[in-house]
């Protein structure tokens, strides 16, 4: 693959922006925890680029004949901040693992960054896998390694030196308020604390594509706040972030961008969404002709 696709990717987070990522780690607390600024201005627009992620027509059917994907197209702007809604089994972990390159679509197109995945070599998707950041449910830590050491080796993987790794780890787990759990092992953290880590680990290379198949899916809603709004404040830095999750109250507090998924279908995609569809057909028609301003009210 080309180094220049890896080198746009990066681009994509400014100097700047990690500079403001290792300020603002101050100023959070060592739960993380903070409130989620509603009237928070846009992530910054940059000169207008490819979209970071893209599906045209996106068929997928796996071994044995389920349809997965049933002709998905969207597209995802950088910097933006999507809820990918619907039931188990509508396709959501199908649409990241393709992103991933975990699984290639059966049929269609998808890019990221501009680049079509289906070009991309075998041999080559682990350097593209240095673009995309992953959280799962289940946190995926390695169980006998310290919170330090389980961040480490992503840096460490990718080739960076260890006077940057011991300069950037404690940083990021400041950002993630793990400051204080350097030396503890997975098992002796709460979800909420591990997935903290996941979410470090995934983000310490700043990737410009975030993806977290439902990262609070085993966690309280209590500790599912602050975890949302953790990822919210990578996005906030430049990244994308693409969240797959059941969680209705956090996707109607949130009020981001929702694509909804119905067996493989996109069904719907709001700019600023709800869960469930907030208005009825009634309405929707009466918005269409004009009736009523469109979208809420800020
Ligand atoms: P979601 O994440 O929304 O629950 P998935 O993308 O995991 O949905 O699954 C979409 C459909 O594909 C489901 O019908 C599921 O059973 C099927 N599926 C998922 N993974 C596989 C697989 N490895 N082999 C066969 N079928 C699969
Ligand atoms: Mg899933």
């Amino acid at each position: 693959m080309g180094a220049n696709f890896v080198r746009a990717m990066h681009e994509q987070i400014s100097k700047s922006q990690r500079r403001g990522l290792r300020r603002r780690a101050e100023d959070v607390d060592d739960s993380g925890r903070e409130a989620v600024p509603e009237s928070a201005a846009p992530a910054p627009r940059m000169p207008a680029s490819k979209p970071v992620v893209e599906f045209r027509g996106v068929h997928m059917s796996y071994p044995g004949g389920t349809t997965a994907l049933d002709g998905a197209t969207f597209a995802v702007e950088r910097g933006e901040f999507v809820f990918l809604v619907g039931q188990t089994g509508s396709g959501k972990s199908t649409i990241m693992r393709l992103l991933t390159k975990e699984i290639d679509a059966t049929s269609g197109t998808v890019r990221v960054a501009g680049r079509d995945l289906a070009g991309i070599d075998r041999k080559k998707v682990p350097y593209y896998r240095r673009n995309v950041g992953v959280v799962f449910q289940d946190f995926k830590l390695l169980p006998n390694r310290t919170v330090y050491d389980n961040v480490a080796y992503a840096l460490l993987v990718t080739g960076h030196s260890r006077k940057e790794i011991r300069r950037r780890v404690p940083d990021i787990l400041r950002l993630t308020g793990l400051a204080t759990k350097l030396h503890s092992y997975p098992d002796q953290l709460s979800g909420g604390e591990q997935q903290r880590v996941s979410i470090a680990r995934a983000f310490v290379n700043h990737p410009p594509l975030l993806l977290a198949d439902e990262p609070t899916g085993n966690l309280d809603p209590e500790t599912s706040i602050g975890i949302m709004q953790l990822l919210y404040r990578i996005n906030r830095t430049g990244s994308t972030v693409l969240v797959a999750t059941h969680d209705h109250a956090m996707v109607d507090r949130m009020r981001r961008r929702v694509i909804e998924l119905e067996s493989g279908r996109i069904v719907r995609d709001e700019a600023t969404g709800l869960y469930t569809r907030d208005e009825n057909t009634r309405e929707f028609a009466a918005r269409m002709r004009g009736d009523f301003p469109a979208g809420p009210e800020l």
